[in-house]
């Protein structure tokens, strides 16, 4: 058996290890254009950011790891065209520019996601950085480390973890977001929360500017000099951080005639397979399904692409296992404030056609006289026809990610708020109240409901 796998981060390294554990004799090839494989770019921020000296902690697996177990890593080698009709894949070498076939029973496509370059003017001037790879990592710490100044473009997930990051590197910090508000995947009032907080915890070190946009960046040989923005701010800065979004890699699979889905990554089934025979894909490349609403999503996380590179190396070795989707769950954390979701917000849920009722608390995450007490805010959304639990967003100093994290397996049961509220959640005064503020949201929630039916 012969498998051959595309891209080697977390979705195409998980099936490597796993293809090789359910069968020792196969003959695996991975084929990357990067210069690293198996590494955690989730960690990327908190490198720049100087949590630690040595890039190469990120490094999970190196290749000479995956070469004992008889797995053949084959480092800046892209793949440029899929053959399905004989089985191969022509793979261009990025150091002797060579081209050669390959030839597969079964491939993986992993070839994940990449930033989405925004039409700004002079955009390709020097310092003017996305965060991606490892190599974007080193330069950003490298140029941070002996800069004064920073802009970043974009207040998503990337962007709020590199506000942290070079505010944490003694930088002053502008933040560009053309929309609204930042962290727009929340409501739009839990943003304005976030945006507020964070502004309370260290205003002076960095500017968040919202519904305005970079237009131009100017500088010479050197690099950028300044960012000019629609509104004709003018902000001089040593370099830039792009952190507009991603898009998924699909050209290669849809040159093969690979079915993209309406989201634009490439449609799967369950079982990870595309619609080409012995042809399967997972990561970043990908769309899910949404559980709760049995739609389509494109959330490219690193979460989903080690479970999908599990499942699809189990089904191209032979065997039957089903990825059943994801609810949406995402977690951050800027300047000690944590930003954490699961499910349907509620413009999401509008969005998909779906009534809503929430409720939204304000409360201590612990009993009061503990000396770590912090504050958190949690909005339950429910259905507001059925009662059923659609999502929860929850922010702030204190811990909000462990009451999302509670959420998640009521929504994958699909409870309604009334059986959700009797939840016998554990108490201690280091931990919660006595009534947990994911209770107190519960029960204001389901007399909500109750009194709307
Ligand atoms: C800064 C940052 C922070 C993040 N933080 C989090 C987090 O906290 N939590 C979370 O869940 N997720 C996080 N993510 C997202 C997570 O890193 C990605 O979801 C994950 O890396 C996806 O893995 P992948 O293998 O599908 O794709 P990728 O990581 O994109 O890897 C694909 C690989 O394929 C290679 N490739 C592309 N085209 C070809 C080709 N034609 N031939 C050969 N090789 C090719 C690419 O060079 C790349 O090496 C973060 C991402 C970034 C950048």
């Amino acid at each position: 058996m012969k498998i051959v796998i595309l891209g080697g981060v977390a979705a195409g390294a998980k099936a490597a290890a796993k293809a090789r554990r359910i069968l020792p004799d196969a003959e695996i090839n991975l084929y990357t254009d990067d210069t690293h494989i198996s590494y955690s770019s989730c960690g990327l921020p908190y490198y720049i950011e100087g949590n630690f000296e040595d890039y190469r902690l990120l490094l999970v697996k190196s290749p000479e790891d995956f070469e004992k177990q008889n797995v053949h890593i084959h480092l800046q080698n892209r793949a440029v065209k899929i053959l399905p009709l004989s089985k191969q894949v022509l793979i261009e070498s990025l150091v002797t520019h060579e081209a050669f076939l390959v030839d597969y029973d079964r491939l993986i496509i992993a070839i994940g996601a990449s930033p989405v370059i925004p039409p700004i003017k002079n955009v390709n001037l020097n310092n003017v950085f996305t965060l991606r790879k490892i190599e974007d990592g080193i330069a950003i710490r490298k140029k941070a480390e002996s800069s004064k100044n920073a802009v970043i473009i974009g207040g998503g997930y990337i962007g709020i973890e590199m506000l942290e990051a070079l505010v944490k590197q003694n930088l002053n910090v502008t933040l560009i977001e053309y929309a609204p508000t930042i962290m727009q995947n929340f409501d739009d009032d839990m943003s304005k929360l976030i945006q507020e907080q964070l502004n309370y915890i260290q205003e002076d070190r960095f500017t968040i500017l919202t519904s305005e946009m970079a237009t131009e960046f100017s500088g010479d040989n050197d690099g950028i000099k300044a960012v000019r923005t629609g509104t004709g701010k003018e902000i001089p800065t040593d370099f830039v951080v792009l952190c507009a979004g991603v898009r998924p890699n699909t050209a290669i699979a849809v040159d093969a005639g690979i079915e993209i889905g309406i989201t634009g990554a490439i449609k799967v089934n369950e079982r990870m397979e595309t619609n080409i025979k012995d042809i399967y894909a997972c990561g970043d490349c990908v769309e899910e399904k949404l559980i709760i609403s049995n739609s389509k999503i494109w959330l490219p996380l690193g979460t989903n692409a080690n479970k999908e590179g599990r499942a699809a190396a189990i089904n191209a070795c032979g065997g039957d296992e089903k990825f059943p989707g994801v609810l949406g769950s995402a977690v951050t954390r800027c300047l000690g404030f944590t930003m954490s979701m699961t499910g349907l917000s509620v413009k999401a849920a509008n969005a998909l056609g779906i009534e809503t009722v929430f409720a939204k608390v304000t409360k201590d995450d612990k009993v009061g006289y503990m000396p770590d007490v912090n504050n958190i805010t949690l909005k339950l959304v429910a259905d507001k026809n059925s009662g059923k639990l659609l999502g929860c967003q929850a922010v702030g100093a204190g811990d909000a990610d462990k009451r999302v994290n509670t959420v998640t397996s009521a929504l994958l049961a699909g409870l309604t708020v009334n059986e959700f509220f009797h939840n016998d959640l554990t108490y201690a005064p280091p931990f919660s109240p006595t009534i947990d503020p994911l209770l107190n949201a519960a029960q204001i929630l389901s007399e909500k409901f109750n009194s709307a039916v």
